[in-house]
Parts: C-alpha cells; structure tokens; sequence
C-alpha cells in the first residue's frame, strides 16, 4: 500500500467535528479507518469512532487544536476494526468506552478487538459538560449499530448504517448480524430524527435532504432485487442491474448480493 494522505479535520456544527479521510477511497480506509466524530463539551470531548489504532497519535494531536481537555467518552458505533481500531488505547488513556451489547459479543468474539467498558441494550442517554447524547441500538449494518443523536447540534452520527459516496458502497456484515431488511428499516428510523447534518461512517457529512436521497436510493436498490429475486433471476443479473441502475454492487459489495437475493426473495 502506498503512502495515503493524512486525514482532515473539518467542522460540522455546534462544538462537533468530523476527522475524515481526504478521499473517500477503500485504500485511505484500509489505512485510515472511518469517520471520527468529535463533540466537544465543558468535562471532555465524546468521540463517536476512533480511525485506525497507528493513527491514535495524530487523533490526539488533531483533538489538541479544539480542546485542552482529554478524551472523557469514546462510543463505539460497531464493532469493526475500521471504527474502533484506537479503542484500547485511548482506554488505557483513560477514556471511558461505550458499545452496545450486541456488537460488545461480536468484539469478543474476535481476538485482539478488545471490548468497550460499558455495554447497552435498547437505549441510552449520556450528559456530558449539559449536552445530551441520546445512544441508540439499531439492527442494520450488524445486529448492533449505535447512532448518536445531538439534539442541541441538531446533528446525527449514523456509523455504517450510512455511507456517502459511491467509492464505498454501503454493505451489511451478515457474520456479525447485519440484514438488509433490518438496514432498510433502520433508514427509516434515522429519517424521524429532525437533524440539520448526518456524519455517515465513511464519505462527507450530508444534510437532511441528502440523507433522503441516499434513503431513496437504498428502497429503489432493494425493490429492483426483491422483483428480480422473485423472478429467479441469477445472481449475474441481479449484479448487473444494480451495477448499472445505481452504481452499487462492484468491489466490497459483490460479496452482499447473494445474501440480499434470499434475505429479499
Ligand atoms: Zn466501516
């Protein structure tokens, strides 16, 4: 793998950041991870994500140019290496780390991931420094994504539930649990929150209006296979359609179609 670009920090709204890759390729994710997101607040800052574990320094150094406070809360939106590789050691920095139960069995379940110090079902509502942050386990993407919802910063963070550019298709992880079905429906659940900006696990920030689109284009997506599915059509085909009706399907997401087809016959 060649040398990447570093990571950039842009501002999203009201004390939240994002630390994303400078393109939206799967070689800056490799090396890089996904989106971090950083809400800064008066008792630390809460981190929804952490990047690859080798970029744990420059995290901290990028943290530095908007707070002097450390690392209070670190939430997990699932248990993929892409977005929790810095979790232990930011832990051992002293963060305190938050997953939700169901993708806390699927970290164990992997050597090495290690495993966040708190685990919730359902849902849960942290304060930190007199801003809310309203947690939320979702089936989707695996059998426990969280989202994040900052009410004062009318902003969502969504992890994999959303991905935004089409270099980086959005797929579920059926070993850890994942589901279309369960995707499609969560989709639907993220749309009733009223957010001005959604931090997707990888590709830039959306606005509300964007999201719809992107929404959209996952129902019209999953409609296209549940017709050709029920037509027996052959896996072939189906990859063919999708590929060209909605540029999805090729690289990392070849691999979902076969499952799609029987989840949505
Ligand atoms: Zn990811």
């Amino acid at each position: 793998m060649g040398e990447q670009p570093q990571p950039k920090l842009t501002e999203v709204a009201g004390d939240v950041h994002v630390i994303e890759n400078a393109n939206p390729s799967i070689g800056e994710l490799i090396a890089n991870g996904g989106n971090a997101t950083v809400y800064v607040t008066d008792e630390g800052v809460v981190l929804f994500d952490t990047k690859s574990a080798r970029l744990h320094d420059f995290l901290i150094e990028q943290l530095g140019t908007l707070t002097d406070r450390p690392v209070a809360l670190v939430v997990l939106t699932h248990n993929h290496a892409d977005h929790g590789g810095g979790l232990q050691q930011l832990q051992a920095d002293g963060a305190t780390t938050i997953v939700s139960a169901a993708d806390r069995e699927n970290m164990l379940r992997q050597p090495g991931s290690g495993s966040a110090q708190i685990a919730y079902s359902g849902s849960l509502l942290l304060t930190m420094g007199g801003k809310e942050i309203h947690l939320r386990e979702i089936h989707g993407h695996t059998r426990g994504d969280t989202i994040a919802w900052l009410p004062e910063a009318r902003v969502l963070v969504a992890g994999d539930l959303v991905t935004t550019a089409d270099s980086i298709p959005v797929i579920v992880n059926y070993e850890d649990g994942g589901s279309w079905v369960a995707l499609e429906s969560a989709l639907g659940e993220l749309a009733e929150y009223d957010f001005d900006y959604l931090v997707p696990g990888h590709g830039p920030v959306i606005t509300k209006s964007e999201f719809l689109a992107f929404r959209q284009k996952i129902a019209g997506m999953l409609e296209r296979v549940r017709t050709l599915a029920r037509e027996d059509a052959s896996r072939e085909t189906v990859a063919e359609a999708l590929l060209a009706e909605f540029n999805w399907g090729g690289g990392l997401a070849a691999g979902n179609i076969p499952g799609m087809m029987q989840e949505l016959k």
